[in-house]
């Protein structure tokens, strides 16, 4: 065995060259697709997603509806090109599980108790991946949401933090996920200072998580100044990527 995969460089450089604190190139766009209520397309680092909304629209399953509420449907796919090895099309496993991390991450900030009767459908193409997708789909959507008039109480951010090479760095890249000793993706509402997504996947201190936390939350607020350039402008760009120590 030739021991682990080396993530931080002698330099303190990741293999894609930024420093621990340094987020990737985020690009937003918003109100890119006609068939729909509300749009956004998102592309940090080689991470590419494409939001569409519907809603709030009355339903005609009654079923499906709530007499004093709307009720928020979310699909997250990825394409089978977004990845290295083929994915099937069929949805798996995953794909439904972050479909219900991305609505419940989202739906806090959605005010649902305006809209009875209706649902609000937020359909989520990952057209190339490479770590952080259902941050960064958390994101995109939130704007789309807003981008289709949707009233909320806040937009939602979110961001990877994590653990390579025992250092906490920010926005993991899909090798960093995979080889890392800890991925937590974290989303919020910036202005209200409310989580609405944390999860954690490998081993950390109370220190390190406190700590990444914090690391989290400034990444969430730069993305928010992004989002909310892109909601004015119809187009966001971040510019400076280091996040202060
Ligand atoms: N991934 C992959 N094939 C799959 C699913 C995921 O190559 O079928 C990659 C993809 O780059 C994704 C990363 O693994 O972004 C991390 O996936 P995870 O489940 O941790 O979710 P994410 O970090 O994208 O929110």
């Amino acid at each position: 065995m030739s021991g682990k995969k080396r993530l931080i460089d002698e330099n303190g450089l990741r293999v894609d060259g930024r420093r621990w604190n340094e987020l990737r190139p985020l690009k937003i766009e918003v109100g890119i697709l006609s068939n729909v209520d509300g749009s956004a397309r998102i592309i940090q680092g080689k991470t590419h997603i494409l939001v569409g909304v519907y809603g709030p629209r009355e339903s005609f399953a009654k079923h499906v509806s709530l007499p004093d509420r709307s009720v928020v449907r979310c699909r997250y796919r990825m394409a089978p090109f977004s990845v290295e090895e083929r994915k099937s099309p069929a949805p798996s496993r995953r794909e439904i599980e972050l479909s219900k991390v991305i609505r419940e991450a989202l739906e806090p900030a959605i005010l649902v108790e305006e809209f009875p009767r209706t649902i609000i459908d937020i359909f989520i193409e990952v057209l190339e991946a490479d770590g952080g997708t259902r941050c960064a789909s958390i994101t995109a959507a939130s704007v789309a949401l807003a981008d289709a008039g949707i009233p909320m109480k806040d937009l939602v951010a979110a961001c990877a933090v994590g653990k390579a090479d025992g250092k906490l760095i920010v926005d993991l890249s899909d090798m960093e996920d995979k080889y890392g000793e800890a991925d937590v993706p974290v989303a919020i509402m910036p202005n209200k200072n409310i989580i609405t997504l944390l999860q954690m996947d490998g081993t950390l201190t109370s220190d390190e998580f406190n700590a990444l936390l914090q690391l989290a939350m400034k990444g969430c607020k730069r993305i928010h100044e992004v989002q909310r350039k892109a909601l004015k402008d119809g187009f966001g760009e971040i510019k400076n990527l280091v996040l202060e120590e």
